[in-house]
Formats: structure tokens, C-alpha cells, sequence
């Protein structure tokens, strides 16, 4: 237990501690050591950092780097922060309604050509930099229910590229999974050469 306060950077006083006397990091620190107690080869992290403030979140994502290099195992990491997901991970899945809607290196991910789903969750980043402007995509249209997913493609009813794509099929056709490039699929109607087109969020 104290090899373990060690690893996650809390003193060894902290073993007798209460939890109502942790601070909301030190208990994610705390949760943190929980989770590699019993050595995993695999973690699920899901939304880790969603109930801590920015420095805080700042110094999980730190630690939970170095820990996961150090021991060389395996974490999938869910979560609604693209900037944190861009810091910590080497390969990215996107999900929509459950479904993979693309897959890829990190980098991928962040430049076209790339899902509309994609497209608007990278609208979305908060950026402080004031010499990075950032394209805004609005999404309308109805947010379907997961239990009763609409026909076609899971993001039809909200998709502004639906209409670039002829007869309907993205309310009649689940979409192919098509290969972008080496490790990077994006399933869509739309051709990668349209995709490729799109404009990047950033610049
Ligand atoms: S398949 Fe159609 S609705 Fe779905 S993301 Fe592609 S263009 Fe949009």
C-alpha cells in the first residue's frame, strides 16, 4: 500500500488519512492506486478527469501517462475532452450512438479527412490560444434516442453533409467502413476523396 502511495505521488502519512480528510485529486490519485493494485495488464478509464478542476486534471493526465509508460500495459481512456484525449492517446476510437464511427492514430483524428461527427466534436474544443482559429460547426436536427437509433446511419439526423450524398442512403443504408489511409477508417457514404476535402477545424 505504500509502494502504491508512492507510485501515484501521495506521502506515506496519507495511508492513515480518511477519505472526507482527500482533496478531490488526492482521491482520484487514490483511485488511481486502487486501479493498479492488483498489477492489470488492462485499464478502463472511463471520464476520469470530468469532476476535477483544469490544474488537477492537468496532473492526472501527467501521472496517469507516466504510470501507463512505466508499466507498459494497456489503457483505454473514454472520454468527452478531445484536448485531453489529444494528450494522452496514440490511438483514437469515435463512437456515436455505440457505434465506431472512426478509427485511427491520434493524429488522424484531428485532420481531415475525417468524420462529420468528428468534424463537430473538434469544433467544440475549448482553445486558449488566441492565434489558433478554430471553424465552428453547428449541429441541428433532432437528437435521436440510443434505445431507438434511427435507420441508416446513427448521425443521419444531424448530419450536414447528408445531403452530398445521392438517394437517400443515409437513411436507408448502414454506411461502409471505408480505409482512409494505413490504420484509418472512417464509416461514411461519403468517398474519402469528399472527406478528404473537407476544411481542417484548426488553423
Ligand atoms: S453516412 Fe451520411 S449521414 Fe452519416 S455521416 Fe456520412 S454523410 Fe453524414
Amino acid at each position: 500500500m505504500l509502494r502504491l502511495l508512492d507510485l501515484v505521488k501521495l506521502p506515506r502519512a496519507f495511508a492513515h488519512r480518511r477519505p472526507r480528510q482527500l482533496s478531490g485529486g488526492q482521491k482520484q490519485r487514490i483511485g488511481v492506486a486502487r486501479a493498479f493494485a492488483g498489477r492489470p495488464r488492462v485499464i478502463v478509464a472511463d471520464e476520469p478527469m470530468s469532476a476535477l478542476d483544469v490544474s488537477v486534471q492537468a496532473a492526472i493526465s501527467e501521472l496517469l501517462i507516466s504510470l501507463q509508460r512505466e508499466s507498459r500495459m494497456t489503457m483505454v481512456f473514454i472520454s468527452h475532452d478531445l484536448s485531453v484525449v489529444r494528450y494522452l492517446a496514440d490511438r483514437v476510437a469515435v463512437m456515436y450512438l455505440g457505434h465506431v464511427v472512426e478509427m485511427g492514430a491520434c493524429e488522424q483524428i484531428f485532420t481531415p479527412p475525417f468524420h462529420p461527427y468528428t468534424e463537430a466534436l473538434l469544433s467544440a474544443i475549448l482553445i486558449a490560444d488566441a492565434t489558433v482559429r478554430k471553424r465552428h460547426v453547428v449541429l441541428e436536427g433532432e437528437i435521436p434516442s440510443a434505445l431507438s437509433p434511427p435507420k441508416g446511419c446513427p448521425f443521419q439526423t444531424r448530419c450536414g453533409h447528408k445531403r452530398d450524398v445521392p438517394d437517400l442512403s443515409c437513411e436507408r443504408e448502414t454506411p461502409p467502413t471505408r480505409h482512409a489511409a494505413d490504420g484509418h477508417a472512417i464509416k461514411c457514404h461519403l468517398p474519402i476523396e469528399a472527406l478528404k476535402r473537407m476544411e481542417p477545424v484548426f488553423s
